[in-house]
C-alpha cells in the first residue's frame, strides 16, 4: 500500500541518486517515476537557456554562484514534484 512518504525521506532519496523509498507499512518499495526524474533534471538546462544572457552579464563567478543555489533549490523542492511508483522488489 502505498503512503504518504515524508518531505525527509523523500529528499533523503533524491541525495542518493532517487535511491528506492521502503513503505514502512507494507514493506514495499517505491522509486521516482521516469517522467518526475527527466523533468527535474531537466530543470537545470531549461534556466541555463531561458536565462543565459544574463549569466553570461554576470561573470563566470557569479553565473556559477547562480546556478549552484539554482540547482540547491531543485534539490529542495523535488520532493514536491517527485511522483513515486511502485517497484517490484526482485527487479
Ligand atoms: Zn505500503
Amino acid at each position: 500500500m502505498q503512503k504518504k512518504f515524508s518531505y525527509i525521506e523523500l529528499l533523503s532519496s533524491t541525495f542518493q541518486g532517487y535511491k528506492s523509498i521502503k513503505c514502512k507499512s507494507c514493506n514495499s518499495r517505491f522509486r521516482i517515476n521516469e517522467l518526475s526524474r527527466w523533468s527535474i533534471s531537466a530543470l537545470i538546462p531549461l534556466l541555463v537557456i531561458l536565462f543565459k544572457d544574463y549569466l553570461l552579464s554576470l561573470g563566470k563567478t557569479n553565473a556559477m554562484l547562480v546556478l549552484g543555489l539554482y540547482i540547491v533549490i531543485i534539490i529542495l523542492i523535488s520532493p514536491f514534484l517527485a511522483k513515486y511508483k511502485q517497484i517490484d522488489e526482485n527487479k
